[in-house]
């Protein structure tokens, strides 16, 4: 039986590892479909303390890893299907075609990048539709692409585009930005990047390799339709959180969004604790997940404390 599983290796769960392998815990860590977790998706990371010059947001991960699996962290790889609380409190996970047993599990799954809910929309993923610019921006260039949404996600994603892209318009559905005025200034401010405001997609346009060609798009307020010929739709219209997998063990908000013990990262189950983007609707930074991962871990550890 394993002392901890972390599931998630974002900054919440590598956060965790490294701090319940030093306490001689030897975590097992699960990583699911994206190792690394959101960061990986990113370019540079400019607000995460300690990097004064940035830092790669895949570089940045690598650092964690490193770290955690210096203090004995060992990681598998498959993706949890199931955790379950057993009668005499251990934690049973299936993860891929092993079951796993458990003292304590922290949850540190993140959240997964939203789509607009079109039919057909899944197919065209990697044919001209995509939520990472980061990972498919250089495909693009000298041609014009969009960016989808009006947080700060759809201004970084916007700008880093730029360097590719003959042009990116932003569609937002409203007529004003989302993001932080930091952000939304920078990209305004580019010329490349051309707002289309009040807009949503209606349609996907194909060409007969069925790659995306182009966009329908309504005015919410005039009613109107027009179409935008362009090579590719980057998606940044927020994410939903991996929550789904653990049944009735914990409580959730609207969105699916773990709830916490206010204040703690325990949940509503004694010894599974949750921590990061899978239980943050608010802030949402990689310091605040590496910060909620530090206390899953003390916590935890206290569990176990207590165990005996
Ligand atoms: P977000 O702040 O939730 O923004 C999502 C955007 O998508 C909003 O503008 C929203 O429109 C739009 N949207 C949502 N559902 C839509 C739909 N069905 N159709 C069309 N548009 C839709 O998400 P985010 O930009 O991913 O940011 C998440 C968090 O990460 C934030 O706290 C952000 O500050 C942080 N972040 C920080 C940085 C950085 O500091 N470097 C970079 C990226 C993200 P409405 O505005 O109308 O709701």
């Amino acid at each position: 039986m394993e002392e901890v599983i972390i599931i998630g290796t974002g900054c919440a769960g590598y956060t965790a590892a490294i701090y319940t392998a030093r306490a001689s815990l030897k975590p097992l860590m699960i990583s699911g479909m994206q190792p690394g977790g959101q960061l990986t998706t990113t370019t540079e990371v400019e607000n995460f303390p300690g990097h004064p010059e940035g830092i790669m947001g895949p570089d940045l991960m690598v650092k964690l890893q490193q770290q955690a699996e210096r203090f004995g962290t060992r990681i598998q790889y498959a993706n949890v299907e199931s955790v379950a609380k057993m009668a005499d409190g251990s934690f049973v996970v299936k993860a891929g075609e092993e079951t796993l047993e458990a003292k304590t599990v922290i949850v540190a799954t993140g959240a997964t990048a939203r789509y607009m809910g079109i039919e057909g929309e899944m197919e065209l993923i990697g044919r001209g539709l995509t939520a990472c610019a980061t990972c498919d921006g250089a495909f693009y260039r000298d041609v014009p692409v969009c960016v989808v949404g009006g947080g700060d996600s759809a201004c970084e994603e916007a700008e880093f585009l730029t360097r590719f892209a003959s042009k990116v318009y932003l569609i937002h559905r409203r007529d004003e930005l989302r993001a932080s005025k930091i952000m939304a200034d920078r990209a305004l401010g580019n010329e490349k990047i051309e707002p289309v405001w009040d807009s949503v997609i209606t349609e996907y346009l194909t060409d007969e390799k069925g790659d995306v060609r182009g966009l329908k798009l309504k005015n919410v307020k005039s009613g109107d339709e027009s179409e935008l010929a362009l090579d590719c739709v980057f998606m940044a219209i927020g994410h939903t959180p991996n929550s789904g997998f653990l049944g009735d063990l914990v409580e959730r908000d609207d969105a699916g969004y773990i709830k916490q013990v206010p204040g703690r990262t325990a949940t509503k189950t004694a010894g599974l604790f949750a921590a990061g983007d899978v239980a943050d609707s608010f802030y949402r930074q990689a310091i605040t997940a590496a910060g909620q991962g530090c206390a899953a871990a003390l916590e935890a550890e206290r569990y176990l404390t207590e165990l005996g």
